[in-house]
């Protein structure tokens, strides 16, 4: 797809942050872009929209910036799932790791019910810790997740194989 191209040029990388040795993928520089940045929204609904999803899961804090214009396009509700401590309500938790620790993701009680069909949506997949924490999140509410979107893969990192059977679909690795 030629909008591919625009996509990846205008994400920036910033070497040694947030640390030293890390080839930062600034996404920031595509939302500045308004074409690059609706040619990403647009590449997710076309693949979405025939697909009976009714939930968009975003992860914070960057899928909270592609999931819900994809959520409302398609006709679906949008679900954050959130750092610890910052949903208001009765949560439910998954515990994942990081390179140093751990960390926990949570989602509203009530937000999703058994059967709902879910798109998992995040800016970039690394080691793909994040993805299956909110993979095991929706699955223990016996939500079927159908897909993951992310705008970029880091393809050396293999986070595709901590995914298990589930799809993952990127626009740029
Ligand atoms: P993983 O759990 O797959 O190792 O890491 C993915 C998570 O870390 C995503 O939520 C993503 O936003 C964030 N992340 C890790 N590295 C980068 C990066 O280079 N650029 C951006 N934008 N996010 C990153």
């Amino acid at each position: 797809d030629a909008r591919i191209a625009g996509i990846s040029s205008a994400i920036r990388v910033i070497p040694d942050f947030p640390k030293s040795g890390i080839m930062f993928q600034d996404i920031t520089t595509l939302l500045l872009d308004t074409k690059a940045f609706k040619d990403t929204i647009d590449l997710f609904v076309e693949r979405y929209k025939d697909k009976n999803i009714s939930v968009v899961a975003g992860i914070e804090a960057r899928g909270f910036i592609f999931g819900p214009p994809i959520a409302l396009a398609i006709g679906a509700k949008f679900v954050p799932m959130r750092k610890p401590k910052k949903l208001p309500g009765e949560v439910i938790s998954e515990e994942y790791s990081l390179e140093y620790g751990t960390d926990k993701m949570e989602m509203h009680v009530g937000a999703v019910e058994a059967g709902e069909r879910a798109l998992v949506v995040d800016d970039l997949i690394a080691t793909g810790g994040t993805l299956n924490a909110a993979i095991r999140l929706l699955e223990r509410v016996e939500v079927e997740v159908v897909e993951c979107a992310c705008v970029i893969e880091l393809p050396e990192l293999k986070g595709r194989e901590r995914l298990g059977d589930k799809p993952l679909f990127v626009l740029v690795n």
